[in-house]
Parts: C-alpha cells; structure tokens; sequence
C-alpha cells in the first residue's frame, strides 16, 4: 500500500523536498500548490494570534491540501530549538485534529543532520522489507534531494544577479521558470550531474547590459520568509526590475551543509557577528548580523532584512543592528517586518524609497563610491562559451560526481582554513 504524503512548500524548495521522497518505494508525493492570500487567510483564522508566521503559513497549506485536494498526511521538519520550528507539527496537528480534520504530521528531524535521525522518517515510510535496499533507496532519495537543493541554490543566485542587467524584461522570470520545471521533472543522477551546464546555457541565452555598475543589495532574514516569494511579496524580483542587483542570501542548501556542519560561509559570519550576537539565539539572527557586517565591508550599498511580525531571534538581530547605527553600523538597512496583514503598495513605495536613498549614496557619498566589484559568475557565463557535451557514462555516473564532490569538499576546507587565518587576523590588529 503507497501512503500520499506532502509537505509545507517554501518557494522552490518544493522541488528539493519533492526529491527526497518522490522515489522512496511506498510513497506517492503529491506537490503543494503554490502559497495564496487565501491559504495564508485560512492558516491566518485557525491559528493562534501571536505565533510566527510562517506557522499561519503552513497551516493553511495543510488545510488547503485536505479540503481540495484530499490529502492527509504531512511531513513537516523540527527542530529542538532555540527557537519556535520545534513545536509547528505537534501543535499544528492538534489544532487541525481539535477541528476535526483527518491527518497526520510526520516529523522529521533536523536539529543535527549528522546524527542521522532524520533518516527514521524515510526508512518508516519505505515500505521495502529487505533492510539493504530499504538504505539503498534513502541514500539515492538523499542525493536526489541534495542536488537538486544546490541547483536551485544556484539559480537564484544568478536570477539575483542578471535580472538587473537583462534587456528584456522578463526574461531572467522565464528562464528561472523553465528551469526550475526542468529540475524538478529531471530524475536521472547522470543528467542531473550535468545541469550546471544547462543553467549556465539557458542564462547565457539572455541578452544584457554589459560593464554597468548597478546598486547591490544583500536581501537576507528568516528562511522561510526569504525563500517564499508569495509571503515577500517577490521582493528579489521587484529590486532586479527595478535595476538593483540581489544576492540573495538564504538557501535550503546552505541551511542543510549548515545542519551537516561543513557551510564554512555561516562560520566565517558567525565569527563575524560575535562581538554583538555571541550565541544562536535561533532563526538567522547570528547569520543576518555577520552578513550586514560583511555587506558593508564589501561595499554593498544597501541591506534587506525579511522576517516574521512575531519572531523573536529576529526581532533581537533588528535591535543589534539598529543599536549600532550609524557607527560603527553605515550602511543603509530596511527591514519588513511582515504577517497577513503586510500589504505589496506599502512594500513597494518603501523599496523604491530605499533606491533613491542609495543613489543619492552613490552620488554624494566617498563611503559608496568606486566599491563596485562585478560578480564572477556574470564573467563566467558571458565572456565564454559554454559547450554542452555528452560524456561517456564512466564520465557522467562515476567521475563528475566523483570531482564534484571533492571539489565541494576541497572549497570547504580552504574556506574553513582562510576563515581561521582571517580570524587570527582580527584578533592580532
Ligand atoms: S525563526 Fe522566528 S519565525 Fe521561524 S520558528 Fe523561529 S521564532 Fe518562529
């Protein structure tokens, strides 16, 4: 007998949470739809005023997938703190099951990755007998998911960087588009080792504006928020329309080798923001107040900081920066508070307040001027062509994905090292 399961969406980590079960045998994924005003107004009705909101979110997604399109059975991550995750699927259960629905929320745990407990949730809903297979299947859904979380990584970080510089507008949205859908209906391990050429083609394939010098801005706060375009009103999108290049700071892939402990970017952050944050106090706070310190130090020339109305760890982050404004803390921050009341014209005139704010920096102001660095990636993609070769299947099923991960694990352990040095450094001046 298959179970139909399905899960919270945020934004397209849909697709990397779809690839974690999609083959696991005894299991048929159904896809959240996408987030609306009405499912965050049904989780909005049923659930209490003051918890985060991501947890109203999620909610109503769960009661919109009971109600049309008959779906019990939900696998929801916790967390064991410091902050509220670890609490969203019991209560969320007894909520829905007060009212009277019929469901189910799976946990599965992902307060350390390395202790492997969230293996559990897999293998009890593997309905495979023979113990080696039952692991086989874990570890195949395991990669599927992981590759296909960097991928997605990756192609937000380049919708962030070119839409800004496009010429038509509208072409970076339909190449995300394509691609996103090409990711998620693509389950060959082969093809799949391979799809950095297919992002880095279908991008090159956009005409841009060449050698402009474009304002950056850092957009960054709690995860879900961040990473669910319908809650942030799409706010990545609405700055590269409006000519500003985003780097996008969150993603599930970075949260995961955070949870795996090998993000050397989140160590090198944490070390920068301990002088003010000493510890996780829970969400992105720790990570948010490293990222302005490195926004600034980089030349950035603007910092968005997303987050729930009532989340406290980044309430707390809000209050440190602030607390240091202007000195030792310049550079330009806006922050969105936002829950189900937030509306898009109130964000909209506040972010093109934030531009004029910026390029008046740019104008008049020595600590904005000349700091311009274009990212790499745009000279990767545009300044060569990018063959799209078939290799032998020793080269695409054994040796890429053999190279890929040593490099992964080489880049990682380099950084750990500079991030060591650079510290020794800042201690000795
Ligand atoms: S980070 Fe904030 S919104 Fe997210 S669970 Fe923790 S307290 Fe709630």
């Amino acid at each position: 007998m298959t179970k139909i399961i399905s899960f919270p969406s945020m934004g397209w980590s849909r697709i990397a949470f779809r690839a974690l079960f999609e083959k696991l045998p005894g299991v048929t994924v159904f896809p959240p739809p996408p987030v609306t005003r009405d499912i965050v107004k049904m989780g909005a009705k049923i659930s209490p005023e003051f918890v985060c909101f991501p947890f109203k979110v999620t909610l109503g997604e769960f009661v919109n997938m009971i109600e049309n399109h008959d779906i019990h059975t939900f696998v929801m991550s916790i967390d064991c703190g410091p902050c509220r995750l670890g609490f969203y699927a019991p209560i969320q259960e007894k909520i829905l099951k007060d009212l009277g629905y019929d469901v189910e929320i799976i946990p599965i745990q992902q307060d350390d990755l390395l202790n492997f407990k969230w293996t559990k949730t897999l293998l009890q809903l593997s309905n495979v007998t023979n113990p080696i297979m039952k692991y086989y299947d874990v570890i195949r859904c395991t990669r599927l998911a992981l590759v296909k979380m960097s991928y997605i990584a990756d192609i937000t970080r380049l919708e962030g960087l070119i839409r800004c510089r496009e010429i038509h507008k509208g072409d970076t949205t339909r190449v995300v588009k394509n691609l996103m859908d090409q990711l998620d209906n693509e389950w060959d391990l082969q093809v799949l080792h391979h799809f950095d050429k297919v992002i880095q083609t279908a991008f090159a394939k956009i005409r841009i504006k060449h050698d402009i010098e474009p304002l950056r801005v850092i957009v960054t706060g709690e995860n879900h928020i961040v990473m669910e375009p319908f809650i942030n009103m799409d706010i990545v999108r609405k700055f590269g329309e409006e000519g500003v290049e985003v780097h996008l700071a969150n993603s599930l892939y970075g949260w995961i080798l955070h949870k795996l402990h090998i993000n050397a970017e989140r160590k090198k952050l944490e070390k920068l923001s301990k002088p003010y944050i000493p510890l996780d106090i829970g969400g992105e706070a720790i990570w948010v107040v490293g990222h302005y310190i490195e926004g600034q130090n980089q030349g950035f020339d603007g910092f968005i900081h997303l987050y729930p109305f009532t989340c406290m760890p980044e309430n707390t982050a809000r209050g440190i920066l602030e607390g240091q404004s202007p000195d030792p803390f310049y550079l330009p921050i806006q922050f969105y508070s936002i829950d189900e009341h937030t509306g898009y014209e109130g964000m909209r005139t506040r972010l093109e307040s934030f531009i004029d704010l910026m390029n008046s920096n740019r104008q008049g102001n020595p600590k904005f001027q000349n700091k311009y660095r274009e990212p790499s990636e745009i000279k990767a993609i545009y300044d060569k062509k990018v063959p799209l070769t078939n290799h032998s299947p020793l080269f695409s099923e054994v040796l890429t994905p053999f190279t890929n991960n040593l490099n992964i694990l080489i880049s990682e352990l380099f950084n750990m090292k500079a991030t060591k040095q650079n510290t020794k450094g800042d201690r000795n001046t």
